[in-house]
Protein backbone atom coordinates (compact mmCIF):
# COMPACT_ATOMS: atom_id res chain seq x y z
CA UNK A 1 0.00 0.00 0.00
CA UNK A 2 1.38 3.52 -0.74
CA UNK A 3 0.40 4.88 2.21
CA UNK A 4 -0.29 8.82 2.91
CA UNK A 5 2.11 11.14 2.12
CA UNK A 6 5.57 12.15 4.31
CA UNK A 7 4.90 15.70 5.61
CA UNK A 8 7.24 18.30 4.87
CA UNK A 9 8.47 19.97 7.80
CA UNK A 10 7.51 23.99 7.68
CA UNK A 11 9.26 26.98 9.61
CA UNK A 12 6.84 28.01 12.47
CA UNK A 13 4.43 30.34 10.69
CA UNK A 14 5.01 32.55 13.90
CA UNK A 15 8.21 32.90 13.33
CA UNK A 16 8.37 33.07 9.94
CA UNK A 17 6.04 35.82 9.63
CA UNK A 18 9.03 38.02 10.89
CA UNK A 19 11.54 36.79 8.53
CA UNK A 20 12.88 36.81 4.97
CA UNK A 21 14.03 32.75 5.29
CA UNK A 22 12.53 29.64 3.29
CA UNK A 23 8.89 28.30 4.90
CA UNK A 24 9.60 25.30 3.43
CA UNK A 25 12.31 23.39 5.29
CA UNK A 26 12.32 20.16 2.62
CA UNK A 27 12.49 16.56 2.85
CA UNK A 28 16.14 14.76 4.62
CA UNK A 29 17.57 11.89 3.38
CA UNK A 30 15.17 8.93 5.28
CA UNK A 31 11.91 11.34 4.44
CA UNK A 32 12.64 11.59 0.90
CA UNK A 33 13.03 7.78 0.37
CA UNK A 34 10.39 6.97 2.26
CA UNK A 35 8.00 9.15 0.11
CA UNK A 36 9.72 7.84 -2.95
CA UNK A 37 9.10 4.38 -1.92
CA UNK A 38 5.33 5.44 -2.73
CA UNK A 39 5.60 5.38 -6.31
CA UNK A 40 4.15 2.88 -8.25
CA UNK A 41 6.53 3.67 -11.33
CA UNK A 42 3.60 2.92 -13.30
CA UNK A 43 4.58 1.33 -17.23
CA UNK A 44 2.43 4.02 -18.59
CA UNK A 45 3.18 7.38 -16.30
CA UNK A 46 0.12 9.87 -15.93
CA UNK A 47 2.62 12.16 -14.11
CA UNK A 48 4.83 12.40 -16.93
CA UNK A 49 1.95 13.77 -19.40
CA UNK A 50 1.04 16.43 -17.16
CA UNK A 51 4.61 17.90 -17.21
CA UNK A 52 5.22 20.61 -19.47
CA UNK A 53 8.72 19.96 -19.98
CA UNK A 54 8.29 15.93 -20.20
CA UNK A 55 10.07 14.67 -17.04
CA UNK A 56 10.63 11.39 -16.58
CA UNK A 57 9.53 11.25 -13.08
CA UNK A 58 9.47 7.60 -12.61
CA UNK A 59 13.05 7.38 -13.63
CA UNK A 60 14.10 10.18 -11.34
CA UNK A 61 12.26 8.40 -8.38
CA UNK A 62 13.41 5.19 -8.65
CA UNK A 63 16.78 6.34 -8.23
CA UNK A 64 15.69 8.30 -5.02
CA UNK A 65 14.22 4.68 -3.73
CA UNK A 66 17.87 3.34 -3.67
CA UNK A 67 19.24 6.70 -1.92
CA UNK A 68 20.69 8.11 -5.39
CA UNK A 69 20.00 11.57 -5.50
CA UNK A 70 23.27 12.39 -7.64
CA UNK A 71 21.54 9.89 -10.32
CA UNK A 72 18.14 11.25 -9.45
CA UNK A 73 19.49 14.78 -10.38
CA UNK A 74 21.28 13.33 -13.63
CA UNK A 75 17.83 12.16 -15.19
CA UNK A 76 16.19 15.48 -13.55
CA UNK A 77 18.85 17.63 -15.53
CA UNK A 78 17.82 15.04 -18.98
CA UNK A 79 14.49 17.60 -19.32
CA UNK A 80 15.31 20.71 -16.55
CA UNK A 81 17.68 23.06 -16.42
CA UNK A 82 15.90 24.51 -13.27
CA UNK A 83 15.15 21.22 -10.77
CA UNK A 84 15.23 22.79 -7.70
CA UNK A 85 13.65 26.43 -8.81
CA UNK A 86 10.93 23.76 -10.38
CA UNK A 87 10.67 21.80 -7.13
CA UNK A 88 9.38 25.08 -5.21
CA UNK A 89 7.53 27.01 -7.15
CA UNK A 90 6.03 24.74 -9.65
CA UNK A 91 1.71 24.35 -9.43
CA UNK A 92 2.44 20.67 -9.37
CA UNK A 93 -1.50 20.41 -8.01
CA UNK A 94 -2.38 21.12 -11.71
CA UNK A 95 0.27 19.44 -13.41
CA UNK A 96 2.55 16.23 -12.74
CA UNK A 97 0.98 15.47 -8.73
CA UNK A 98 -2.47 16.30 -10.25
CA UNK A 99 -2.27 13.65 -12.43
CA UNK A 100 -0.79 11.01 -10.52
CA UNK A 101 -2.65 7.74 -9.90
CA UNK A 102 -2.34 7.37 -6.66
CA UNK A 103 -4.56 10.99 -5.96
CA UNK A 104 -7.26 8.86 -7.35
CA UNK A 105 -8.33 6.89 -3.99
CA UNK A 106 -5.59 9.05 -1.99
CA UNK A 107 -2.83 11.54 -1.82
CA UNK A 108 -0.46 11.80 -5.14
CA UNK A 109 3.34 11.04 -4.39
CA UNK A 110 5.12 14.56 -3.60
CA UNK A 111 7.16 14.76 -6.94
CA UNK A 112 8.09 18.47 -6.04
CA UNK A 113 9.27 17.86 -2.84
CA UNK A 114 11.26 14.56 -4.35
CA UNK A 115 12.53 16.92 -7.00
CA UNK A 116 13.86 19.45 -5.08
CA UNK A 117 15.36 17.15 -2.82
CA UNK A 118 16.99 15.72 -5.40
CA UNK A 119 18.69 19.14 -6.94
CA UNK A 120 19.23 20.21 -3.51
CA UNK A 121 21.40 17.77 -2.75
CA UNK A 122 23.32 17.03 -5.85
CA UNK A 123 24.05 20.87 -5.59
CA UNK A 124 25.38 20.64 -2.13
CA UNK A 125 27.36 17.34 -3.47
CA UNK A 126 29.16 19.78 -6.21
CA UNK A 127 27.50 18.18 -9.24
CA UNK A 128 27.90 19.89 -12.41
CA UNK A 129 26.85 20.43 -15.84
CA UNK A 130 29.14 19.03 -18.50
CA UNK A 131 30.11 21.18 -21.26
CA UNK A 132 29.36 19.84 -24.91
CA UNK A 133 32.33 18.49 -26.11
CA UNK A 134 32.24 20.04 -30.16
CA UNK A 135 30.55 23.83 -31.37
CA UNK A 136 29.04 23.89 -34.84
CA UNK A 137 30.51 27.47 -35.75
CA UNK A 138 26.46 28.61 -35.23
CA UNK A 139 25.34 31.68 -32.93
CA UNK A 140 22.57 32.65 -31.50
CA UNK A 141 21.32 35.83 -29.65
CA UNK A 142 18.51 34.96 -26.96
CA UNK A 143 16.98 38.29 -25.28
CA UNK A 144 16.08 37.88 -21.85
CA UNK A 145 17.28 35.76 -19.11
CA UNK A 146 14.44 34.44 -17.21
CA UNK A 147 13.34 30.92 -17.26
CA UNK A 148 12.27 30.66 -21.13
CA UNK A 149 15.33 32.62 -22.23
CA UNK A 150 17.34 30.88 -19.85
CA UNK A 151 15.93 27.05 -21.10
CA UNK A 152 16.35 27.82 -24.68
CA UNK A 153 20.37 28.68 -24.14
CA UNK A 154 21.40 25.56 -22.34
CA UNK A 155 19.41 23.39 -24.65
CA UNK A 156 21.28 24.98 -27.30
CA UNK A 157 24.84 25.00 -26.25
CA UNK A 158 24.35 21.19 -25.22
CA UNK A 159 23.03 21.00 -29.23
CA UNK A 160 26.71 23.15 -30.11
CA UNK A 161 25.75 25.84 -30.36
CA UNK A 162 27.78 29.51 -29.26
CA UNK A 163 24.79 31.34 -27.54
CA UNK A 164 24.92 34.84 -26.01
CA UNK A 165 21.80 36.02 -23.85
CA UNK A 166 21.27 39.74 -23.61
CA UNK A 167 19.70 40.93 -20.34
CA UNK A 168 17.98 44.03 -19.22
CA UNK A 169 18.82 44.25 -15.51
CA UNK A 170 21.89 43.46 -13.97
CA UNK A 171 20.80 40.51 -12.58
CA UNK A 172 20.25 36.64 -14.39
CA UNK A 173 16.94 34.71 -14.01
CA UNK A 174 13.84 37.30 -15.18
CA UNK A 175 10.45 36.63 -12.10
CA UNK A 176 12.84 34.12 -10.50
CA UNK A 177 15.05 36.82 -8.91
CA UNK A 178 13.01 40.38 -8.85
CA UNK A 179 9.13 38.29 -8.62
CA UNK A 180 9.11 35.48 -6.73
CA UNK A 181 10.31 36.35 -2.81
CA UNK A 182 13.16 35.14 -1.22
CA UNK A 183 11.16 33.48 1.78
CA UNK A 184 9.89 31.12 -1.47
CA UNK A 185 12.89 30.62 -3.60
CA UNK A 186 16.12 31.74 -1.94
CA UNK A 187 18.57 33.65 -4.45
CA UNK A 188 21.89 32.91 -3.66
CA UNK A 189 21.55 29.11 -2.91
CA UNK A 190 19.10 28.31 -5.43
CA UNK A 191 18.75 30.59 -8.34
CA UNK A 192 22.53 31.53 -8.90
CA UNK A 193 23.43 27.92 -8.34
CA UNK A 194 21.13 26.68 -11.04
CA UNK A 195 22.12 29.75 -13.71
CA UNK A 196 25.61 28.88 -12.99
CA UNK A 197 25.29 25.68 -14.30
CA UNK A 198 23.82 27.28 -17.53
CA UNK A 199 26.92 29.61 -17.29
CA UNK A 200 28.97 26.23 -16.93
CA UNK A 201 27.19 25.19 -20.70
CA UNK A 202 29.33 27.42 -22.20
CA UNK A 203 26.18 30.16 -22.30
CA UNK A 204 27.48 33.89 -22.13
CA UNK A 205 25.53 36.22 -20.35
CA UNK A 206 25.74 39.75 -20.95
CA UNK A 207 23.46 41.96 -18.29
CA UNK A 208 22.46 45.69 -18.12
CA UNK A 209 21.42 45.49 -22.10
CA UNK A 210 18.22 46.71 -22.96
CA UNK A 211 17.11 45.15 -26.24
CA UNK A 212 15.48 47.60 -28.35
CA UNK A 213 17.07 50.97 -27.13
CA UNK A 214 21.08 50.55 -27.29
CA UNK A 215 20.79 46.90 -29.68
CA UNK A 216 18.11 45.96 -31.94
CA UNK A 217 17.02 42.33 -33.07
CA UNK A 218 17.71 43.58 -36.57
CA UNK A 219 21.11 44.66 -35.80
CA UNK A 220 21.84 41.26 -34.03
CA UNK A 221 21.00 39.52 -37.21
CA UNK A 222 22.11 42.40 -40.13
CA UNK A 223 25.23 43.62 -38.29
CA UNK A 224 26.40 41.34 -35.39
CA UNK A 225 26.27 37.94 -37.50
CA UNK A 226 23.95 35.76 -35.60
CA UNK A 227 22.16 33.05 -37.10
CA UNK A 228 19.43 33.15 -35.37
CA UNK A 229 17.54 35.13 -31.89
CA UNK A 230 14.95 33.88 -29.50
CA UNK A 231 13.20 36.62 -27.66
CA UNK A 232 12.16 35.31 -23.95
CA UNK A 233 11.60 39.14 -22.40
CA UNK A 234 8.66 38.09 -20.47
CA UNK A 235 5.91 40.06 -19.23
CA UNK A 236 6.74 42.90 -17.16
CA UNK A 237 4.45 45.95 -17.78
CA UNK A 238 2.00 45.87 -14.60
CA UNK A 239 -1.65 46.88 -15.31
CA UNK A 240 -3.63 49.57 -13.20
CA UNK A 241 -7.46 49.82 -12.09
CA UNK A 242 -7.80 53.57 -13.95
CA UNK A 243 -9.56 54.47 -10.50
CA UNK A 244 -8.79 58.15 -8.66
CA UNK A 245 -6.04 58.74 -6.93
CA UNK A 246 -4.01 55.75 -8.52
CA UNK A 247 -0.96 58.14 -8.87
CA UNK A 248 -0.51 59.04 -5.57
CA UNK A 249 2.53 58.47 -2.87
CA UNK A 250 2.42 55.02 -1.10
CA UNK A 251 0.41 53.10 -4.13
CA UNK A 252 2.21 50.74 -5.98
CA UNK A 253 2.63 47.67 -8.32
CA UNK A 254 3.35 44.69 -7.07
CA UNK A 255 6.47 44.45 -9.57
CA UNK A 256 7.90 47.57 -8.50
CA UNK A 257 7.31 46.41 -4.75
CA UNK A 258 8.51 43.35 -5.09
CA UNK A 259 11.41 44.21 -7.19
CA UNK A 260 12.45 46.58 -4.97
CA UNK A 261 12.11 43.71 -2.08
CA UNK A 262 14.09 41.17 -3.84
CA UNK A 263 16.30 42.49 -6.34
CA UNK A 264 17.32 45.48 -4.81
CA UNK A 265 17.31 43.76 -1.35
CA UNK A 266 14.86 46.40 0.37
CA UNK A 267 14.38 43.78 3.50
CA UNK A 268 18.14 43.54 4.40
CA UNK A 269 19.72 46.46 6.83
CA UNK A 270 22.85 46.44 4.74
CA UNK A 271 20.84 47.77 1.90
CA UNK A 272 19.78 51.27 1.84
CA UNK A 273 17.10 50.68 -1.42
CA UNK A 274 14.07 52.91 -0.15
CA UNK A 275 10.92 51.10 0.59
CA UNK A 276 7.85 52.50 1.80
CA UNK A 277 6.90 49.66 4.24
CA UNK A 278 3.42 51.16 5.26
CA UNK A 279 1.32 50.47 8.65
CA UNK A 280 -1.32 48.98 7.18
CA UNK A 281 -1.13 47.63 3.56
CA UNK A 282 -3.94 46.56 1.19
CA UNK A 283 -2.66 44.34 -1.63
CA UNK A 284 -5.35 44.36 -4.53
CA UNK A 285 -5.88 40.85 -6.47
CA UNK A 286 -5.87 37.57 -5.66
CA UNK A 287 -2.93 35.80 -7.74
CA UNK A 288 0.52 34.51 -6.28
CA UNK A 289 2.02 37.90 -6.88
CA UNK A 290 -0.91 39.55 -4.68
CA UNK A 291 0.16 36.83 -2.13
CA UNK A 292 3.85 37.50 -2.13
CA UNK A 293 3.75 41.30 -2.46
CA UNK A 294 1.50 40.63 1.16
CA UNK A 295 3.33 38.31 2.89
CA UNK A 296 6.66 40.97 2.19
CA UNK A 297 4.47 43.68 3.46
CA UNK A 298 3.73 41.63 6.46
CA UNK A 299 7.30 40.51 6.52
CA UNK A 300 8.35 44.31 6.76
CA UNK A 301 6.19 44.92 9.72
CA UNK A 302 3.06 45.79 7.93
CA UNK A 303 -0.81 44.66 9.10
CA UNK A 304 -1.60 43.47 5.68
CA UNK A 305 -4.65 42.76 3.38
CA UNK A 306 -5.44 41.49 0.15
CA UNK A 307 -8.40 42.69 -1.12
CA UNK A 308 -10.41 41.07 -3.87
CA UNK A 309 -13.54 41.42 -5.62
CA UNK A 310 -14.52 37.43 -6.03
CA UNK A 311 -14.55 35.19 -3.39
CA UNK A 312 -12.30 32.10 -1.99
CA UNK A 313 -13.05 29.46 -4.24
CA UNK A 314 -12.39 32.12 -7.23
CA UNK A 315 -8.88 33.12 -5.93
CA UNK A 316 -6.38 32.43 -8.56
CA UNK A 317 -3.41 31.95 -6.53
CA UNK A 318 -2.08 28.28 -5.74
CA UNK A 319 -4.03 26.91 -2.08
CA UNK A 320 -0.51 26.39 -0.65
CA UNK A 321 -0.14 30.15 -1.21
CA UNK A 322 -3.35 31.36 0.63
CA UNK A 323 -3.17 28.64 3.22
CA UNK A 324 0.49 30.38 3.94
CA UNK A 325 -0.42 33.78 3.97
CA UNK A 326 -3.32 33.07 6.22
CA UNK A 327 -0.88 31.14 8.54
CA UNK A 328 1.13 34.09 8.96
CA UNK A 329 -1.41 36.99 9.39
CA UNK A 330 -2.50 37.99 6.06
CA UNK A 331 -6.42 39.47 6.67
CA UNK A 332 -8.54 38.14 3.59
CA UNK A 333 -11.14 40.65 2.41
CA UNK A 334 -13.27 38.98 0.17
CA UNK A 335 -15.78 39.77 -2.34
CA UNK A 336 -14.42 43.83 -2.44
CA UNK A 337 -13.58 45.52 -4.85
CA UNK A 338 -11.72 49.71 -4.90
CA UNK A 339 -13.26 52.64 -5.84
CA UNK A 340 -11.08 55.00 -5.02
CA UNK A 341 -7.86 55.85 -3.48
CA UNK A 342 -8.19 58.58 -1.11
CA UNK A 343 -5.32 61.07 -0.76
CA UNK A 344 -4.43 63.60 1.84
CA UNK A 345 -2.64 67.10 1.43
CA UNK A 346 0.98 65.96 0.54
CA UNK A 347 -0.64 63.11 -2.23
CA UNK A 348 0.15 60.24 0.24
CA UNK A 349 -2.32 57.48 0.44
CA UNK A 350 -4.99 57.92 3.66
CA UNK A 351 -7.68 55.45 2.79
CA UNK A 352 -9.11 53.59 -0.29
CA UNK A 353 -12.81 53.64 -0.63
CA UNK A 354 -14.44 49.96 -1.59
CA UNK A 355 -17.42 48.59 -2.31
CA UNK A 356 -19.10 44.89 -1.29
CA UNK A 357 -19.50 42.60 -4.21
CA UNK A 358 -21.77 39.68 -4.79
CA UNK A 359 -21.68 37.19 -6.89
CA UNK A 360 -23.52 36.54 -10.47
CA UNK A 361 -24.04 33.89 -13.31
CA UNK A 362 -20.45 32.67 -14.73
CA UNK A 363 -18.82 34.89 -17.16
CA UNK A 364 -16.86 33.88 -20.10
CA UNK A 365 -13.93 32.82 -17.72
CA UNK A 366 -16.32 30.31 -15.96
CA UNK A 367 -16.14 32.16 -12.69
CA UNK A 368 -18.98 33.49 -11.32
CA UNK A 369 -19.05 37.01 -12.36
CA UNK A 370 -18.52 39.80 -9.16
CA UNK A 371 -21.89 42.52 -9.14
CA UNK A 372 -21.77 45.58 -7.10
CA UNK A 373 -24.15 45.55 -3.89
CA UNK A 374 -25.96 48.77 -3.63
CA UNK A 375 -25.15 50.88 -0.83
CA UNK A 376 -22.33 49.22 0.02
CA UNK A 377 -19.68 51.45 -0.13
CA UNK A 378 -16.97 51.92 2.85
CA UNK A 379 -13.18 53.03 3.21
CA UNK A 380 -10.81 51.43 4.75
CA UNK A 381 -7.90 52.73 6.73
CA UNK A 382 -4.49 51.93 4.30
CA UNK A 383 -1.51 53.74 4.09
CA UNK A 384 0.15 51.71 1.33
CA UNK A 385 -1.74 50.47 -1.95
CA UNK A 386 -0.07 47.39 -4.15
CA UNK A 387 -1.60 46.92 -7.43
CA UNK A 388 -1.35 43.16 -8.01
CA UNK A 389 -4.04 42.73 -11.02
CA UNK A 390 -1.41 41.44 -13.68
CA UNK A 391 0.95 42.16 -16.32
CA UNK A 392 2.02 42.26 -20.17
CA UNK A 393 4.71 42.72 -21.96
CA UNK A 394 6.14 45.55 -23.28
CA UNK A 395 6.20 46.88 -26.50
CA UNK A 396 9.91 47.90 -26.95
CA UNK A 397 10.72 44.96 -28.42
CA UNK A 398 8.09 44.58 -31.26
CA UNK A 399 7.69 48.67 -31.59
CA UNK A 400 12.12 48.39 -32.60
CA UNK A 401 12.08 44.76 -34.90
CA UNK A 402 10.52 45.24 -38.47
CA UNK A 403 8.06 42.04 -39.32
CA UNK A 404 7.84 41.39 -35.56
CA UNK A 405 3.59 40.44 -35.31
CA UNK A 406 2.11 41.42 -32.06
CA UNK A 407 -1.56 40.14 -30.37
CA UNK A 408 -4.19 42.64 -29.26
CA UNK A 409 -2.23 42.04 -25.99
CA UNK A 410 0.57 43.21 -26.83
CA UNK A 411 1.69 39.42 -26.94
CA UNK A 412 4.34 38.13 -29.32
CA UNK A 413 2.64 36.22 -32.16
CA UNK A 414 4.27 32.29 -32.45
CA UNK A 415 4.40 28.95 -33.23
CA UNK A 416 3.34 27.28 -30.21
CA UNK A 417 5.00 24.00 -31.45
CA UNK A 418 8.43 25.37 -32.48
CA UNK A 419 8.58 29.48 -31.33
CA UNK A 420 8.96 30.73 -34.35
CA UNK A 421 7.61 33.82 -35.10
CA UNK A 422 5.90 36.71 -37.67
CA UNK A 423 9.81 37.14 -38.58
CA UNK A 424 12.40 34.61 -40.19
CA UNK A 425 14.91 33.09 -38.13
CA UNK A 426 13.47 34.72 -34.88
CA UNK A 427 11.81 32.72 -32.13
CA UNK A 428 9.77 33.61 -28.97
CA UNK A 429 8.51 31.87 -25.97
CA UNK A 430 7.48 32.17 -22.43
CA UNK A 431 5.55 35.07 -20.93
CA UNK A 432 6.09 37.58 -24.04
CA UNK A 433 3.91 35.38 -25.94
CA UNK A 434 1.53 33.65 -23.52
CA UNK A 435 1.38 36.83 -20.97
CA UNK A 436 1.45 36.30 -17.41
CA UNK A 437 2.40 32.28 -16.78
CA UNK A 438 4.12 30.18 -15.23
CA UNK A 439 7.74 29.39 -15.11
CA UNK A 440 7.48 25.70 -16.24
CA UNK A 441 5.19 26.53 -19.46
CA UNK A 442 7.96 29.08 -20.21
CA UNK A 443 10.45 26.42 -20.16
CA UNK A 444 8.62 24.19 -22.00
CA UNK A 445 8.30 26.81 -24.80
CA UNK A 446 12.18 27.61 -24.27
CA UNK A 447 12.68 24.18 -25.35
CA UNK A 448 10.59 23.74 -27.82
CA UNK A 449 11.86 26.72 -29.40
CA UNK A 450 15.95 25.35 -29.51
CA UNK A 451 14.12 22.34 -31.00
CA UNK A 452 12.50 24.75 -33.55
CA UNK A 453 16.07 27.01 -34.07
CA UNK A 454 18.19 23.75 -34.53
CA UNK A 455 15.85 22.57 -37.40
CA UNK A 456 15.60 26.10 -38.94
CA UNK A 457 19.11 26.47 -39.03
CA UNK A 458 20.23 23.25 -40.02
CA UNK A 459 17.70 23.40 -43.02
CA UNK A 460 19.35 26.56 -43.88
CA UNK A 461 22.50 24.84 -44.06
CA UNK A 462 21.57 22.23 -46.63
C1 LIG B 1 5.60 37.73 -8.02
C2 LIG B 1 5.49 36.58 -8.97
C3 LIG B 1 5.33 35.31 -8.45
C4 LIG B 1 5.23 34.21 -9.31
N1 LIG B 1 5.13 32.97 -8.76
C5 LIG B 1 5.15 31.88 -9.58
C6 LIG B 1 5.11 30.56 -9.05
O1 LIG B 1 5.05 30.36 -7.84
N2 LIG B 1 5.16 29.52 -9.90
C7 LIG B 1 5.23 29.69 -11.26
O2 LIG B 1 5.33 28.70 -11.99
N3 LIG B 1 5.24 30.93 -11.80
C8 LIG B 1 5.19 32.03 -10.99
N4 LIG B 1 5.20 33.29 -11.53
C9 LIG B 1 5.22 33.43 -13.00
C10 LIG B 1 6.59 33.08 -13.59
O3 LIG B 1 7.62 33.63 -12.80
C11 LIG B 1 6.70 33.57 -15.03
O4 LIG B 1 5.65 32.98 -15.77
C12 LIG B 1 8.04 33.18 -15.66
O5 LIG B 1 9.12 33.76 -14.95
C13 LIG B 1 8.09 33.62 -17.12
O6 LIG B 1 9.36 33.38 -17.64
P1 LIG B 1 9.94 34.22 -18.88
O7 LIG B 1 11.31 33.69 -19.08
O8 LIG B 1 8.98 34.16 -20.00
O9 LIG B 1 9.95 35.72 -18.39
P2 LIG B 1 10.69 36.55 -17.13
O10 LIG B 1 10.88 35.61 -16.02
O11 LIG B 1 9.83 37.70 -16.99
O12 LIG B 1 12.07 36.91 -17.76
C14 LIG B 1 12.18 37.84 -18.81
C15 LIG B 1 13.53 38.51 -18.75
O13 LIG B 1 13.70 39.31 -19.91
C16 LIG B 1 14.30 40.54 -19.55
N5 LIG B 1 13.94 41.55 -20.57
C17 LIG B 1 12.74 42.12 -20.78
N6 LIG B 1 12.80 43.00 -21.80
C18 LIG B 1 14.10 42.98 -22.23
C19 LIG B 1 14.79 43.69 -23.23
N7 LIG B 1 14.17 44.59 -24.01
N8 LIG B 1 16.12 43.44 -23.39
C20 LIG B 1 16.77 42.54 -22.61
N9 LIG B 1 16.15 41.84 -21.64
C21 LIG B 1 14.82 42.05 -21.46
C22 LIG B 1 13.71 40.83 -18.19
O14 LIG B 1 14.52 41.75 -17.45
C23 LIG B 1 13.68 39.44 -17.56
O15 LIG B 1 14.90 39.15 -16.89
C24 LIG B 1 5.27 34.41 -10.71
C25 LIG B 1 5.40 35.69 -11.23
C26 LIG B 1 5.51 36.78 -10.37
C27 LIG B 1 5.65 38.16 -10.95
S1 LIG C 1 1.76 8.48 -11.72
FE1 LIG C 1 2.38 8.66 -9.53
S2 LIG C 1 2.74 6.51 -8.92
FE2 LIG C 1 2.75 6.51 -11.18
S3 LIG C 1 4.91 6.82 -11.80
FE3 LIG C 1 3.99 8.87 -11.66
S4 LIG C 1 4.47 9.55 -9.55
FE4 LIG C 1 4.77 7.30 -9.58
Amino acid sequence: MAGSRVPVREQDPKVRAHNFEEVCLGYDEAEAVQEAQRCLGCKKPMCVAGCPVGIDIPGFIARLKEGDAVGASRVLARDSALPAVCGRVCPQETQCEGRCVLGVKGEPVAIGKLERYAADTARRMGVQAEPPQEKNGMRVAVIGAGPAGLTCAGDLARMGYEVKIFEALHQAGGVLVYGIPEFRLPKREVVEAEIENVRRLGVQIETNVVVGRSVTIDGLLDEEGYDAVFIGSGAGLPKFMGIPGENGNGVFSANEYLTRANLMKAFSDEYDTPIVTGRRVAVVGGGNVAMDAARTALRLGAQTHIVYRRGEQELPARAEEVHHAKEEGVVFDLLTNPREILLDENGWVRGMVCVRMGLGEPDASGRRRPVEIEGSEFTMEVDTVIMALGTSPNPLIASTTRGLETNRWRCIVADERDGRTTKEGVYAGGDAVTGAATVILAMGAGKAAAKGIDAYLKGRKK
